[in-house]
């Protein structure tokens, strides 16, 4: 039996659209073929937490979703702060990003407060910023993905973007060509498709951030050839993908 990782999906009733769900899957399945045993846990509204979490995944959702989970994601502030300020990894896309921020004040003018643990804000606009996206980062290579919110968000001058946009994409607010966010160990990206599948790179720092946290090293000690064999297939499918984007 390989060592356990205790995967958190956060709000997936809400905070799902774009395929998300896509990165729960892809994180279950490279832990299996590293040959670790993932338990997924998921937390709505309401739900219980439970006592040790190894990774927490979030995804995007309409201005709507984010209102909906807004009074009980206040609940559970404290907790998302401690953990990401302890260097546990953390991927939010898209909506909750934007509430992983600072604050968010949608189109229709409402003002959602963020738990603060990336210094940014997000104003909604009319104008959607939709489509493909390739972003660069000095950490992860090249970034493939989907965007689509009206939000535009701005990091503070110590907040360090996940990538950067040169031409096609509109990234974080259209304007000054960064894309994302990166603090602690917390990813904040606009980056749908899903995400994870396309871009191994990001799913195996959360993993290995996760192992390295909970067993103190990362080794494949228990990957079987057939799980090797898997792991290098979903590589080539993800970097063919990769190909045809960039
Ligand atoms: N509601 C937010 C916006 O449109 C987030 C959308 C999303 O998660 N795709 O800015």
């Amino acid at each position: 039996m390989g060592k356990t990782i205790d995967v958190m999906s956060l709000y997936p009733k809400d905070m799902n659209i774009y395929g998300d769900s896509g990165n729960v899957l892809t994180i279950r399945r490279r832990l299996e073929l590293y040959g670790y045993e993932p338990r997924i846990h998921q937390y709505n509204q309401g739900d219980e937490w439970p006592d040790h979490i190894d990774m927490i995944l979030g995804g995007g959702g309409q201005d709507t979703g984010q209102k909906k989970i807004i009074d009980d994601f206040f609940k559970r502030a404290d907790l998302f702060r401690s953990l990401a300020a302890d260097g546990v990894p953390m991927l939010m896309i898209c909506g909750l990003y934007q509430l992983f921020g600072e604050y968010f004040e949608t189109v229709d003018g409402t003002r959602l407060e963020g738990i603060g643990i990336i210094g940014a804000h997000t104003v909604g606009q009319d104008i959607r910023m939709i489509g493909n996206l390739v972003e660069h980062s000095d950490q992860f290579g090249d970034i493939i993905g989907y965007e689509n919110h009206s939000g535009q968000t701005f990091l503070n001058k110590d907040v360090q973007p996940l990538g950067h946009v040169d031409q096609d994409g509109c990234g974080n607010n259209g304007e000054d060509h960064t894309e994302g966010a990166r603090v602690h160990n917390v990813i904040g990206t606009y980056m749908h498709g899903s995400l994870l599948p396309k871009n191994p790179a990001i799913s195996d720092f959360l993993i290995e951030t996760a192992v390295t946290r909970r067993y103190g090293t990362f080794d494949m000690g228990d990957q079987t050839p057939e799980q090797a064999a898997e792991l290098a297939r979903l590589d080539a499918v993800a970097a063919a993908a990769r190909k045809a984007a960039a």
